[in-house]
């Protein structure tokens, strides 16, 4: 345990709102934007913070901190707020996620740090470690000399990484940290990947993304936004100017299916329509909504389709809840807000005609239980149902980059997933390192701030020597 005092708990900080309170009577864009997990005051923070136990030693570290995958010292910055320095709290969690004001507000904290702490009892509720964070966070970028750091001397090495989503952002903090010079290629407009353009714009919509670039850019950090590599020859003039090259590139386009009447108006592909709802041009959503898929993914556009305004949003998906990949919280909160479920029906086809007017889905039954563990749904021979719906989202996956990983000479692919060292991020080419979704296959963004920072340290290792701290 720690040495310091423990504070008192001086009461129960407050709970998080009811998500239907929040959006009930809103404008589309004042419900898109109402945070699920909105800022704490300087007060609530202040009784939040008092309320953690601090546990932990620098050798035993507290079960939040090993069950956050970016191994942020929650006790430690947690103990800051309490003692009035939220600087310090921001510094430290830098050190360990340098997206650590995104990841506040995104992180499945109920599954990570606050699920494993030791307060998280029957009778009692976990320390609200994501709210602190991001208080922390908001306090220290509202005051950015509080976040200047000694830079170390550069150490004359290049290294081109690939991508400015989490696991682009970690691994070039992380090396410009450590004396590299880091310049980061990407696509888009903006930084930060998926988390800008796809995460529920009710967790995030932009801040402190550019909080966080500009963090970045302090430590040393080039950016180069829409910037694609696209080419072998590309590849080869990064080859030539660089010393390393990480793909942090994550996953493509959504899985293309083929359904008769699938080019009818009113189908969406779930990428482009949350994208288009984040950079304010938000599709016009009809009354009643259908949303193909069972992962987290369908359950956020679902309820983002609500707050554009949809009377009825059904969520379609071929097996029963037990075996939804969305997170159980995700969809207890899609099931409060009123979204509907058809379980066991999986689309054959879309009816309408000059516009979509309703899923044709094939009832499904479950069988034996297929690789993955779960039970796999087989069709019940000659019995559809038709889920009528005036728009349709498809949200059933993500294609790899294989295209373009495929242009990098000796790189592995194994399922459409990079090969690389756990504990390095090391590829097949030794000119290349990989983290983040293009590594895991689509994971959650503090997931690919860890792959981020083994690339990290991989790069350190091969470009200074195997003892390279
Ligand atoms: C709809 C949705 C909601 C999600 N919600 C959550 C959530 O609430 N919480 C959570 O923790 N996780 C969530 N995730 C998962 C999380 O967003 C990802 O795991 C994370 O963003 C992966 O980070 P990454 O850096 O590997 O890839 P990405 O975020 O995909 O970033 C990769 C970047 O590389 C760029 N790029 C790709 N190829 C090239 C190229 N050839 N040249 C230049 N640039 C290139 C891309 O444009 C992109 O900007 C969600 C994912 C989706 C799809």
């Amino acid at each position: 345990m720690r040495t310091e005092p423990i504070a008192p708990s001086l009461r129960v900080g407050r709970g998080r709102p009811d998500p239907l309170e929040l959006i009930r009577g809103l404008e589309p864009k004042a419900a898109l934007a109402a945070e699920l997990k909105p800022a704490l005051s300087d007060r609530d923070a202040l009784a939040e913070a008092y309320r953690c136990l601090e546990c932990g030693t620098p050798e035993v570290p507290a079960p939040c901190q090993v069950a956050c995958p970016a191994e942020v010292d929650v006790a430690g910055f947690v103990g800051r707020i309490a003692r009035g320095d939220a600087g310090g709290a921001a510094r430290l969690i830098l050190s360990s996620n340098p997206v650590g004001g995104s990841c506040a507000r995104v992180c499945p904290t109920e599954l990570l740090c606050e699920g494993a702490c030791v307060l998280n009892t029957a009778r009692d509720r976990p320390v609200d470690i994501g709210r602190l964070q991001r208080y922390a966070m908001d306090a220290a970028f509202a005051d950015p000399a509080s976040l200047v750091v000694d830079l170390p001397v550069k150490n004359g090495l290049r290294v081109a990484v690939i991508g400015a989503g989490p696991a682009g952002l970690a691994t070039a903090a992380f090396l410009e940290g450590a004396g590299f010079i880091v310049t980061i290629f990407d696509d888009r407009p903006k930084a930060g990947g998926l988390v800008r353009y796809a995460i529920a714009p009710y967790r995030l919509w932009d801040e402190p993304l550019p909080e966080e670039q500009s963090w970045l850019a302090g430590l040393g950090v080039e950016f180069r936004l829409e910037h694609p590599i696209q080419s072998p020859v590309d590849l080869r003039e990064l080859e030539a100017e660089y010393d390393a090259v990480v793909l942090a590139v994550g996953l493509g386009p959504d899985v293309r299916t083929q359904y008769p009447g699938g080019e009818l108006p009113g189908i969406y592909e779930s990428l482009p329509f949350i994208e288009a709802v984040k950079t304010d041009r938000p599709p016009a959503m009809g009354r009643r909504v259908a949303v193909i898929g069972g992962g987290n993914t369908a359950i956020d556009v679902a309820r983002e389709a609500l707050r554009l305004g949809a009377a009825e949003v059904t969520l379609v998906y071929r097996r029963t809840e037990a075996e939804m990949p969305a997170y159980p919280e995700e969809v207890a909160g899609a099931r409060r807000e009123g979204i509907r479920f058809q379980f066991l029906a999986s689309p054959v086809a879309f009816r309408g005609s000059s516009h979509v007017e309703a899923v044709v889905a094939q009832v499904m039954r479950l069988g034996e239980p297929d690789a993955t563990g779960r039970r796999r749904p087989e069709p019940v021979p000659g019995e559809t149902v038709e889920i009528l719906a005036d728009s349709v989202v498809m949200a059933i996956g993500q294609e790899p980059r294989l295209t373009f990983l495929r242009m990098i000479p000796g790189l592995e692919i194994d399922r459409g997933r990079i090969v690389a060292d756990p504990k390095t991020g090391a590829t097949g080419n030794p000119r290349y390192f990989a983290a983040g979704d293009a590594v895991n296959g689509g994971d959650t963004v503090v997931a690919a701030v860890h792959l981020g920072k083994v690339a990290a340290h991989g790069v350190r290792q091969a470009l200074l020597g195997g003892d390279a701290p």
